[in-house]
């Protein structure tokens, strides 16, 4: 079963290039062997979307904001 948690850090993240809303990221533990590692995923709470997912959190955060439409 996948938890999350909340990401502390203040970070600008594009509007969602969907519907304009605010974007939102989001910790994730991913279960893997027994074991559990971090994992980051970034959505939208107006039209519910949450499509991407990566283990660096810098990644992501440069993936949304530097994403193609
Ligand atoms: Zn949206």
């Amino acid at each position: 079963m996948v938890g999350t948690f909340e990401v502390d850090e203040k970070i600008y993240l594009e509007p969602c290039p969907f519907c304009g809303g605010e974007a939102y990221i989001t910790g994730l533990f991913i279960p893997v062997n027994g074991d559990e590692i971090n994992a980051y995923a970034v959505g939208c709470e107006k039209c519910g979307i949450s499509f991407m997912e990566d283990w660096i959190y810098d990644n992501i955060v440069k993936k949304w904001n530097t994403r193609i439409q």
